[in-house]
């Protein structure tokens, strides 16, 4: 009887001893988690600014929620990224430059952070830093990613030696084809050595552009534009003329010029026979153009201009109808006044669209400065590729 009395005390002061040890672990415990406890909160407020469009609060998160605990990379990521976005380029260096100095830092976390002030750089327009950095990635796990951004590079700068080489380093990783890239870029430096009278160079990067694409139909143009400057018009011609075989929709860039080399070489009959069948195959109002300038019969053309407008309701046929009317078919004034309508109703319909981006020009790009897109516009004027689309 006595043991189980004893026994009876025993448990309650056991069970308060226990209690007691458990609180004072838990105090000092929780006295340490403290600190680390402000920290993904600052960083749940800084999400929730974030999703706020709130920047500057986010901001203000983000930084207490660092110094509270500055150990945390991803927090580091996340105000950098942030810097960045809202083009505060110095800020994002510091905070990528702080977190590349800590010597504890992971391999995997020291290439993304490398990466991201490769990313600064180039955002800020400092593009030989970033070149430096996205070239020390070469070997990381963002190779593929730092190559596009250098191709980028050479682009801006317009190193077009080292866009070839990076474009066919990319090929090599299979991240897909840069040929027509390639192309363009051989086309570029062609020019670039035209320009300088270095004609031999200039003529080995056209041959290489032909054999990146052999369908290319810049390198065409290129070849006929400086055989005619060098007053060769029949090999001009024949370049041009060429574009048939390989991309006949291109053809329009091209009509008008050997509407006019035909004119100059005396063959007019000749040239018109092949305008006028390329005309029936791929229509278009630069076609008509060529053929309008080329036939010297006055009904001809009229007929002419008649017959596309009937299979091609576009603003642009009617205009080539009023500009060649049927002899004595409408009053002059009557005319230029019906020209000067259509005319109004067209200006914004005569431009070429980039099909990535949308950009509008008046003059045709091989490569869009909006988008920075190679081969992206169509060689239709908006006004024909809406009738297209219809
Ligand atoms: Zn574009």
């Amino acid at each position: 009887m006595e043991f189980d009395l004893w026994w009876l005390l025993v448990l309650p002061l056991m069970f308060a001893l226990g209690w007691l040890a458990s609180r004072v672990d838990l105090r000092q415990v929780g006295k340490e988690r403290a600190l680390r406890r402000d920290a993904p909160q600052a960083y749940y407020r800084g999400l929730n600014h974030l999703l706020n469009e709130q920047q500057d609060k986010a901001i203000d998160a983000f930084i207490e929620a660092m110094t509270a605990d500055p150990d945390t990379v991803d927090l580091h990521f996340a105000l950098g990224n942030l810097f960045r976005r809202r083009g505060e380029y110095e800020r994002a260096v510091r905070v990528h430059q702080n977190l590349l100095s800590r010597a504890d830092l992971p391999r995997e976390a020291r290439e993304r952070a490398q990466l991201a002030l490769a990313q600064d750089f180039f955002k800020a327009g400092l593009l030989d830093r970033a070149e430096t950095a996205y070239e020390d990635l070469r070997r990381s796990a963002y190779a593929s990613q730092a190559l596009t951004s250098l191709l980028q590079i050479s682009e801006r700068t317009q190193d077009w030696h080292k866009a070839i080489a990076r474009a066919a380093e990319l090929e090599l990783r299979a991240t897909g084809t840069y040929q027509r890239q390639i192309a363009q870029y051989w086309c570029e430096l062609a020019a670039q050595h035209q320009a300088a009278g270095r004609e031999a160079e200039a003529q080995q990067a056209l041959d290489a552009a032909l054999q990146a694409s052999p369908q290319g139909v810049r390198p065409r143009m290129l070849r006929a534009q400086w055989a005619q400057q060098r007053g060769d018009l029949a090999l001009a011609l024949q370049s041009l003329e060429s574009i048939d075989l390989v991309q006949p929709e291109f053809l329009a860039l091209a009509a008008v010029q050997i509407a006019q080399l035909r004119q100059q070489l005396g063959q007019v009959q000749e040239g018109l026979a092949w305008l006028r069948q390329r005309l029936e195959q791929t229509p278009a109002i630069d076609l008509l153009d060529a053929v309008l300038l080329l036939d010297p019969d006055p009904a001809s053309r009229a007929r002419c201009a008649q017959g596309y407008l009937q299979s091609h309701r576009s603003l642009l046929a009617l205009k080539r109808v009023l500009e060649h009317p049927a002899p004595g078919a409408v009053v002059p004034e009557v005319a230029t006044a019906m020209q000067g309508a259509v005319d109004n109703a067209l200006r914004s319909r005569q431009r070429y669209r980039c099909a990535a981006c949308g950009f509008e020009a008046r003059q045709y790009f091989w490569h869009c400065p909006g988008c920075q897109g190679w081969e992206t516009y169509p060689p239709r004027r908006l006004e024909e590729l809406s009738l297209l689309g219809s």
